[in-house]
This record gives C-alpha cells, sequence and structure tokens, in this order.
C-alpha cells in the first residue's frame, strides 16, 4: 500500500531530534517549525542530513538549552544573528528564530528583525523551500504551505513565492540557486521566474566569486548537468559567470564543412561521465577539456576544421580560469590540468596500431589517472553514429588492455628513475649540470622504448656508456655497485 504523506511525515517525525527540540520550544512558549530543504526533500524522498528548525522567538535560547542533552554537540551559537549549529549523531541542526528581511539594494545582506511564522516563510527563495512543517502540540507534524509548494514539488517547478524580480534583484544569489535546483532535482523553472533571472543577471555582480563557483559545483555534481548549464546559458549568466564556456557556443561553415558546437558537446560529455564519475575535478576536467578550441579554431582546405594544440593551450588556461573563480590552486587543479593535457592521447592509441612504447609513455605521464583519462574519453564520444560509438568503445576496450599487459609487464605507472641524479654525480664526481639530465633523459627514454629493461642493472650500464660518450670519466670502483644477481630496480 503506498504511504501517504501524513504517514510519511510522521515517521520521520518519531525520530528523536524532532520530540526534543519540540519539549524544549514548548518549554519557553514558542512555537517551532521545521523547515526548508529538508521539508522538500522529505517530500520527494530525498535523504537529507540537513535538518533547519524555525522558532517563532529566540533561536539562541531554544538552543541553550539543547545543549544540555549529552546527544547534541559541538554547539555553535551565533548571538548577533540570533542562529545556532549543533550535531546530532549524523544530522546537522541549524536553529533559526523567525526573521522579517529588508534589503540594501548595494548588498545581499538584508537588514533582519524578528519576525512571524508568515514573515519567515516570505522571506524565502522558492515555493518548493517555503514548506514547513509544525512541531507544536496542538497542530504537531501538519504542514504549512503559504505559496503552493506542494503543487510545485509535484510539478517539479521552481518559482518565487514573491515576485521573482523583487526576490532576485534584493539577492542575486538566488538566481544561481535557482539554476542550481533545477540541475539537480531536474526540475524546470517556472517561466515569469525564468524570464526575471535574465532581466536581472546583471546584479550577480555583487555576489562573491566563491559563492557563484560554490552552486556551480553543485551543478557540475548533478546527475544531468547540462541542464544546469543550458538555464546559464539561456538566461544568458552563463556569458557574465564563465565567459570561456559561453565561448565555445556556436557553429562555423566553409565550404560546406561545418564543425561541432563546442559548447553543447561538451556538456554532453559532463552528462555522459556523470553516471561513472562523483569526482569534482574530474567533472571540472571534463568541463574544461576542450575549453582552448575557439583559440585554436584553424580552416584547412585539405582537412577542415582543425583545433591543433587545444590540449595544451587549455592546459595554461586552467590556473586563469581556477584564480577567477576562486578555485583552489594546489594539486587539485594540477589534476586537472593533467586531464586535459592527455585528452587527445588515448583517441591516438585507438586509432592507429598501438606500439608498446606509445602505451608505456602515457602510463609514464598519466600515472595513476590512466583510469580517470581513460573514463573522460570514452564519456568523450559523444556521435549520434551507433556503430561508430560501438567501434570507438571497442577501440578504447583493446587501448585499456593493452595498458593493463604493458603495466603488469614493465611497472611505469609509478616510475621512479632506477638511477637517481644523485647516482650520476656520484659515479662521474661532477656537480648538479647538464650531462646529469642528459644521462637521466636517455635512460629514461630508452626504458620508455623497451630498448632497456626497467631496472638497476641495465640503468646503470647505460649511465656508464652514456657518461663516457660525453667525455666523462666514472671513479674507480663505481662500474658494477652490486650484486650482479639481484635486480634492485624491480621488487
Ligand atoms: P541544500 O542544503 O541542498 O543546498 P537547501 O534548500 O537546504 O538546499 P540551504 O542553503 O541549506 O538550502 O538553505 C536552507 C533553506 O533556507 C532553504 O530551503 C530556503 O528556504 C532558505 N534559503 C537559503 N538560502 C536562501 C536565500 N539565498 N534566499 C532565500 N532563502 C534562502
Ligand atoms: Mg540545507
Amino acid at each position: 500500500m503506498m504511504e501517504t504523506l501524513s504517514d510519511q511525515i510522521t515517521r520521520c517525525l518519531s525520530h528523536p531530534v524532532f520530540q526534543k527540540v519540540a519539549r524544549e520550544a514548548a518549554a519557553i512558549g514558542s512555537n517551532v517549525y521545521v523547515v526548508g530543504g529538508f521539508v522538500r526533500d522529505l517530500l520527494l524522498g530525498r535523504d537529507s542530513k540537513d535538518i533547519d528548525f524555525m522558532v517563532v522567538g529566540s533561536g539562541v535560547e531554544l538552543a541553550e538549552r539543547l545543549s544540555k542533552y549529552r546527544n547534541f554537540s559541538n554547539v555553535q551559537i551565533f548571538k548577533t544573528f540570533g542562529t545556532a549549529m549543533l550535531r546530532y549523531g549524523e544530522l546537522n541542526v541549524e536553529i533559526v528564530g523567525a526573521r522579517r528581511e529588508s534589503y540594501d539594494p548595494q548588498s545581499r545582506k538584508p537588514a533582519v528583525e524578528s519576525g512571524t511564522l508568515e514573515d519567515d516563510l516570505r522571506r524565502r527563495d522558492f515555493t518548493i523551500n517555503a514548506l514547513c512543517i509544525s512541531l507544536n502540540e496542538q497542530d504537531f507534524g501538519q504542514l504549512t504551505d503559504r505559496f503552493g509548494g506542494l503543487k510545485d514539488l509535484a510539478d517539479g517547478v521552481i518559482r518565487t513565492p514573491l515576485d521573482p524580480d523583487i526576490t532576485f534583484s534584493d539577492d542575486p544569489l538566488r538566481m544561481m540557486r535557482a539554476i542550481r535546483f533545477a540541475s539537480q532535482l531536474q526540475f524546470k523553472i517556472d517561466p515569469v521566474t525564468l524570464a526575471a533571472i535574465q532581466r536581472n543577471r546583471e546584479r550577480i555582480h555583487i555576489i562573491s566569486m566563491e559563492r557563484i563557483t560554490e552552486e556551480l559545483n553543485k551543478i557540475i555534481l548533478s546527475s544531468q548537468p547540462s541542464v544546469g548549464f543550458r538555464l546559464l546559458d539561456q538566461t544568458r549568466l552563463l556569458e557574465i559567470v564563465f565567459p570561456e564556456l559561453h565561448a565555445l557556443k556556436g557553429i562555423e561553415e566553409r565550404n560546406g564543412i561545418r564543425h561541432k558546437d563546442n559548447f553543447l558537446h561538451t556538456i554532453k560529455v559532463l552528462d555522459n561521465i556523470s553516471p561513472n564519475t562523483d569526482n569534482l575535478w574530474l567533472r571540472w576536467a571534463t568541463l574544461l577539456h576542450d575549453i582552448a578550441k575557439p583559440q585554436t579554431k584553424r580552416f584547412d582546405p585539405e582537412n577542415g576544421w582543425t583545433f591543433h594544440g587545444h590540449n595544451f593551450i587549455g592546459t595554461k588556461m586552467v590556473p586563469q580560469i581556477f584564480r577567477r573563480l576562486k578555485l583552489p590552486l594546489n594539486e587539485k587543479m594540477k589534476y586537472v590540468q593533467k586531464i586535459v593535457n592527455l585528452h587527445m592521447r588515448p583517441v591516438v592509441l585507438a586509432e592507429d596500431t598501438v606500439t608498446d612504447s606509445a602505451v608505456r609513455r602515457l602510463l609514464f605521464e598519466a600515472g595513476d589517472d590512466i583510469e580517470d583519462l581513460m573514463t573522460l574519453c570514452e564519456a568523450d564520444i559523444t556521435s549520434g553514429i551507433r556503430e561508430k560509438v560501438v567501434r570507438y568503445l571497442q577501440n578504447f576496450a583493446l587501448v585499456r588492455e593493452k595498458l593493463k599487459e604493458i603495466e603488469e609487464k614493465d611497472r611505469v605507472r609509478n616510475w621512479q628513475p632506477p638511477v637517481s641524479g644523485e647516482d650520476i654525480m656520484a659515479v662521474f664526481n661532477i656537480p648538479p649540470s647538464r650531462p646529469v639530465g642528459t644521462i637521466k633523459s636517455v635512460i629514461k627514454d630508452s626504458i620508455l622504448d623497451g630498448v632497456i629493461q626497467n631496472n638497476r642493472e641495465e640503468a646503470w650500464q647505460l649511465m656508464l656508456k652514456t657518461g663516457q660518450e660525453l667525455g666523462l670519466v666514472p671513479q674507480p670502483g663505481t662500474e658494477v655497485p652490486f650484486n650482479r644477481n639481484e635486480n634492485i630496480g624491480k621488487d
């Protein structure tokens, strides 16, 4: 039998956290409600670990009373804002006094005063976020729906409770939130609300980049990110917040030859990769893999449209984009650069006859990120022709096999040079200098090309030979510094 809405609510409210909050609110004579995202997600059957309580009265006083229970931990009370955050097991609990807000056009920080339940629901961003459930004795479990949020939930619609021009102008971050919710929940934005986003788009400039990027990340992590990116484009927010991505739009034709729309291609690849990874940074790499196509586009009458070096220029654009978007400039960024840089390599392997040496080089350069790289390449197949897709996937399966085979044989994935710079300097008694680098790269190339095996002994012999060719003389006694029978380079 189908569970009714009120059964669903009752079952959820039997969790002790609600009982405790209800009891303490009653003790101070204040009404309290569960509100916002938790209610929305409960009704959608989505699991949520964040609970927002709205108390008509003092949030601080309620939080102080709750902090006396052993089960509530990590209590943080913000007296100036009248809010508090607590943990209850794995739940994040937030308590806020009901409020009324009025906005100053220069900022998204409103003047706040305490208000009624009604005031508090009116300040919320969308009808589906303005639902609340009473925890008060007289009507425990009753749902309040002032703005038709239940119907919008059922119809899958994002709509502002009040005039959208005011809602978005007051706090322009809500425009990003609308698009983010549409992408996460796969909802439509009501046409009146959508038109207001487009009209108010320039207001986004008063929002900090960090907050915009937080919403972009949520769009990127949603199960069908193209929904969010299409809406960003449609509302023209895209050209403001992400001009590099906007520049990928459009198709040019010359001599009857067209190239594909690289914006639509990119967001399709992002949709394709989503079932296969929740790694935010692999998804960012996907979004940026073709980012330099506009800069590198050429028309060549023989070969049609080309984008030579777009991976290389793209790698150089990543830090600029990360800096502007206030994304971390650390190893995550380096990872994104690496994937962007290498994203064509498995394709070349799949098309040509694969030599061991080419596979070894790719393994060496990609290291442990080889799996992620292959995942991107497979998602990058966006041909509409089924036979082509099948053929490309089969080719990539062959590349994967070859990668596995070579890695098992040669172990170049986490390659450490079997002979170090220190070894070379000691053997020839030379300071850090160009010959050291030359010898190292001769050894590396010989191993990757399969000229010698990946072990210390063969590398040592090659070092001696190369050094002598460069006119260097080994120190006496360093010719064979280890037992010939043991292979130190191999473990
Ligand atoms: P999620 O937690 O998945 O991001 P959420 O709806 O819970 O979604 P929060 O940012 O946690 O979003 O906010 C909780 C509630 O506070 C929202 O449901 C909404 O009612 C209200 N809210 C949050 N941000 C705004 C805003 N910028 N303008 C108006 N109301 C907001
Ligand atoms: Mg939340």
